[in-house]
């Protein structure tokens, strides 16, 4: 049976916590290393902070990392560089996920305070995914299922959380069903600086996807974009591009593509609406 969190306190709390972090991922002017380094830093002071209540201390994270291809094998790494064992998992998770929850022991790291758990997350997801993730994230420390001293890993995977069935895995389907509850909404303006993304602009019938929205030449645009979310939804979280690290690019062309990404990152925020509605 799952623990209704709606009457406790650790809802309020997590709600103005994460309206605070809100501000990080709607900042145009941080690229995505600095996300992670000004993520850790917002972490650290709460944990740190003499205004924070010590009963809310075991749902805070003890740190955050970006990495890239996110896998065990660069997972495993990404661990070793601060001297961390190897993660060890419940289930065997697939080759690659979107985020992952790591205890680490105080016993190792003697730094280890709140939960204890260290949130990774793939480098080249967009500020509004890892904002989910993470939201995602709080809600297995407020439900009990993550816990500080506890040996194992929890990885979690974008598509798997926003599939039309829902998670598949019982903790995901718990957290989902009250996440509501703290889930501050994000601008729909979140997004980096161009230098630091990596876009892709040929996805098949999203230009005229797009047109079509603009002109507001369509009867019903939730319709359209969940139709457009259900033939390419697969698609856009792997999306990968080279344009923003290409040299050569000519700064009309940079502007070009950065006005491409911003209005892929306009519909897929606007995907992300259709897909959270409420009563889901
Ligand atoms: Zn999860």
């Amino acid at each position: 049976m799952t623990t209704s969190l709606s009457e406790k306190p650790i809802v309020n709390f997590l709600r103005t916590y994460l309206q605070q972090l809100v501000l990080l991922f709607s900042d145009a002017e941080l690229t995505r290393s600095a996300l992670a380094d000004a993520l850790r830093d917002k972490f650290r002071e709460a944990l740190y902070s003499p205004t924070t209540e010590i009963r809310f201390l075991p749902f805070l994270f003890l740190s955050c990392q970006a990495v890239r291809g996110l896998n065990m094998a660069n997972l495993t790494r990404a661990l070793s560089e601060h001297l961390y064992p190897a993660p060890t998992f419940m289930s065997t998770p697939p080759p690659y996920f979107d985020s992952v929850l790591v205890p680490i022991d105080a016993g190792i790291d003697a730094e280890a305070v709140g939960s204890g758990y260290v949130f990774y997350f793939e480098e080249s997801l967009l500020p509004h995914d890892i904002y989910y993730l993470l939201a995602h994230a709080y809600g297995h420390l407020a439900l009990g299922h993550l816990r500080k001293s506890d040996v194992y890993s929890h990885y979690d995977v974008l598509s798997e959380l926003r599939s039309a069935a829902g998670p598949t895995r019982r903790w995901d389907q718990a957290v989902q069903a009250q996440q509501h509850l703290w889930l501050v909404p994000l601008a729909p303006s979140s997004t980096l600086l161009p230098e630091d993304i990596d876009v892709e602009w040929s996805i098949v019938g999203f230009a005229e996807a797009f047109e079509r929205l603009q002109r507001e030449d369509v009867d019903d645009k939730a319709q359209v974009i969940q139709a457009f979310a259900s033939r390419h939804g697969e698609q856009l979280p792997q999306v990968d591009f080279e344009i923003g690290r290409d040299a050569q690019l000519k700064n009309a062309g940079r502007r070009s593509w950065w006005c491409a990404y911003k209005s892929w990152a306009w519909l897929y925020w606007q995907i992300q609406l259709v897909w959270e509605k409420p009563e889901r």
